[in-house]
């Protein structure tokens, strides 16, 4: 048995072919990405719309397997930008009628906590979830994945791309701001927690306003990483003590940074805690985190009546059934 998985809330679409088991078979993106400006969201769905057929044949390809042969199709029904996402479940909805395959859609966020689990070792650990929209704190308590610290205002993803913008990097600005941080020296900028909260919002606004006075872009990559990152590790530090849970897990896009790792690590072997991060190639969007979201809740025998989009889903809005 294997099922499909079809990831289009923002900027990737992907396809992944994933069996029952667990085993990646296959897992091809297609990346929206512009020298200047950032994700238009009509502009976002045209490319989805342009791509999804190549990244299917390469995917199909890869598992060696055809269409015909697969049997379930799963999509992220959110959360994301709305006129992605519906292209994401349109392609869907067209393969299981056309091959009357099982269909089912899941939680995008969801997805990126179980695909942790799936590649590394980690049992029932926290998980720190730094992606472009997203950035919080949560831990799998009571039935649910909660959330117990969140970003007031934007995700660290933005943040680092909305500086990116200013500061000519293009998007994704993340890798480049990685970069140019290893040359930079400490600047001080706004540290925001609040409880297990964050708050990036004035500090991208404080870079901007001392890169428009001249400061150099490397001491500001520096000291937005050492700011950010260290506001994460306070927080992700509270929620471990808080949940008693001794391991802690990093995913999501910004989780490709090999400075927030060092940091994580540190604390964690600081408090006698294990740490994971995901590999690259799982750590940022992509579709096997959706085929295998797909498996898990279609086991435990989830079914859906309608083929719809969810763009403002959060994970506490989910039951886990399939633990
Ligand atoms: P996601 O939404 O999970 O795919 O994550 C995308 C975000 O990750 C974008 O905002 C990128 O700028 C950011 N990102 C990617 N690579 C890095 C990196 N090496 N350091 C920091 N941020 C990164
Ligand atoms: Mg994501």
């Amino acid at each position: 048995m294997n099922c499909l998985g079809i990831e289009s809330t923002a900027h990737t679409f992907g396809i992944s072919v994933v069996d029952f088991n667990g085993k990646i078979l296959s897992n091809e993106i297609d990346m929206f990405s512009v020298k200047d400006g950032g994700m238009i969201p009509h502009e976002v769905a045209e490319h989805h719309r342009k791509v999804c057929d190549s990244v299917l044949n390469r995917a199909l390809e890869k598992a060696g397997t055809k269409i015909e042969d697969i049997n379930l199709i799963s999509y992220s029904h959110g959360p994301g930008l709305s006129p992605a996402l519906i292209v994401g479940k349109d392609f869907a909805k067209k393969l299981s009628e056309e091959n009357k395959t099982d269909i089912i859609g899941v939680n995008h966020c969801i997805a990126h906590l179980t695909i942790g689990t799936l590649v590394t070792s980690a049992k029932d650990p926290v998980y720190l979830y730094v992606s472009g929209v997203n950035t919080q704190v949560i831990a799998l308590a009571g039935g649910k994945f909660r959330i117990f610290g969140e970003t007031l205002d934007i995700g660290l993803g933005n943040a680092l791309d909305k500086f990116g913008r200013e500061a000519g990097l293009g998007f994704p600005a993340g890798p480049l701001i990685e970069k140019l941080a290893k040359k930079g020296k400490y600047i001080e900028l706004p540290y925001t927690v609040k409880g297990m909260d964050v708050s990036f919002a004035g500090l991208v606004t404080k870079t901007k306003q001392l890169l428009d006075s001249g400061n150099s872009k490397e001491d500001l990559c520096f000291s937005m990483q050492e700011t950010c990152f260290s506001m994460l590790a306070e927080v992700s530090e509270r929620a471990m003590a808080h949940c008693e849970k001794d391991e802690l897990i990093l995913i999501g896009g910004v989780g490709a940074n090999k400075r927030l790792i060092q940091m994580l690590e540190k604390m964690c072997s600081d408090r006698n805690a294990k740490f994971y991060s995901v590999p690259l190639e799982y750590a940022g969007d992509q579709a096997a985190m959706i085929a295998w979201q797909g498996i898990l809740e279609f086991k435990a025998g989830k079914r859906i009546s309608e083929v719809e989009i969810y763009p403002y889903e959060r994970v506490d809005d989910v039951k886990v059934i399939w633990e």
